[in-house]
């Protein structure tokens, strides 16, 4: 059946982003747990039913590497988005419990996020438009799943204004205005590496003798971050923005890394469309081609459930002492 607002129990909140909102909730005739996305919309009642229509082609998107999607429905102002709930929550979250993601688990975060990207072109004719870690979402079973990729162009539309973030992971060309298209996914998977691997948002560029420093501290990145790690201040968004545009791109510091992944990101994060490496070349590359092989994913699984303190069934360690 449908799915309605009086069915759904608010569990917890999960996050909020400058969209709106996203809550873990139960699905009272199914007993199924989800995650629903709350997008606060002031537009016609008109437009929001495109939307919800927009949105359906979500049941046709399954691909083990695109978190699954239950339904939409419009309640007032605000758009209802239910998806697969993923226990271990976004990469962002993640980097916020260690100081960095190691080298072999970004290689199979890699590998999911070019088959998520080839699933939406190949099947559907389109860009995900907005690749960054908080979009790349994983549970205790070591999977890696991709979510809020633009399928919905009038929603896309409706909520360009609200794009205003501390960071950027959009692509120079997209940032200068210029046509932009699947190349601009690209870039921010490469800049989206960079800052999993080092631990910092890259821009602008820490030092070497920083990362250095950082290194020689926690060669495995397994220390807790300590609080407001990698909260620099920073640049303020225009300054940020006016860097993607004119300075070097980020890289990997080459002393840290093996030269397939530090030549990976080099591919990804060039400025010039025409120079950066497409998904093809990617799906080619020495670095994808080190994690694709390995098929199961029992090493991402055991990572996740240490680093999220989980047992082998995803549940919490502190909650069973409690039982
Ligand atoms: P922005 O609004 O800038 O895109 P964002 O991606 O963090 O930032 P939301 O998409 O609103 O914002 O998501 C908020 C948070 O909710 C995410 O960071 C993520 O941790 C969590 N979240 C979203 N979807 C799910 C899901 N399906 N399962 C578990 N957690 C989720
Ligand atoms: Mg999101």
């Amino acid at each position: 059946g449908e799915l309605k607002q009086d069915d759904l129990v608010n569990i917890c909140e999960l996050g909020q982003g400058n969209g709106g909102v996203v809550w873990k909730v139960r699905h009272k005739p199914t007993e199924k747990i989800m995650a629903r996305k709350l997008i606060y919309l002031e537009v016609k009642p008109a437009l929001k039913t495109q939307i919800i229509r927009e949105l359906k082609v979500l049941h046709q998107c399954n691909s083990p590497y695109i978190v699954g999607f239950y339904g939409a429905f419009a309640v007032e102002a605000q758009i209802s988005i239910c998806m697969e709930y993923m226990d271990g929550g976004s990469l962002d979250l993640i980097l916020k419990k260690v100081m960095r993601i190691p080298e072999h688990i970004l290689g199979k975060i890699t590998v999911a996020v070019l088959r998520g990207l080839s699933y939406l072109r190949e099947r559907h004719r389109i860009m995900h438009r907005d690749i960054k870690p908080s979009n790349i979402l994983v549970n205790h079973q070591g999977e890696i799943k991709l979510c809020d990729f633009g399928v919905s162009a009038q929603l896309i539309d409706s909520t360009l204004h609200t794009f205003i973030g501390t960071r950027s992971y959009m692509s120079p060309e997209r940032l200068e205005g210029a046509h932009y298209g699947v190349m601009s996914d690209i870039w921010s998977l490469g800049l989206s590496l960079v800052e999993m691997a080092v631990g910092r948002y890259p821009i602008p560029p820490p030092s070497s003798q920083d990362i250095d420093d950082l290194f020689k501290e926690d060669p495995h990145g397994n220390r807790p971050r300590p609080e407001g790690y990698g909260c620099h201040k920073g640049l303020a968004i225009f300054e940020l923005m006016e860097w993607i545009v004119n300075e070097t791109p980020p890289s990997l510091c080459r002393s840290h890394f093996s030269a397939e992944f530090y030549d990976f990101v080099d591919r990804c994060l060039k400025k010039s469309t025409t120079e950066r490496a497409d998904l093809n070349t990617l799906l080619h590359h020495s670095f994808y081609k080190r994690y694709e092989t390995e098929s199961d994913n029992q090493d991402v699984s055991s990572w996740i459930r240490q680093v999220c303190r989980m047992d082998t069934d995803g549940t919490n360690d502190t909650n069973n002492r409690m039982k």
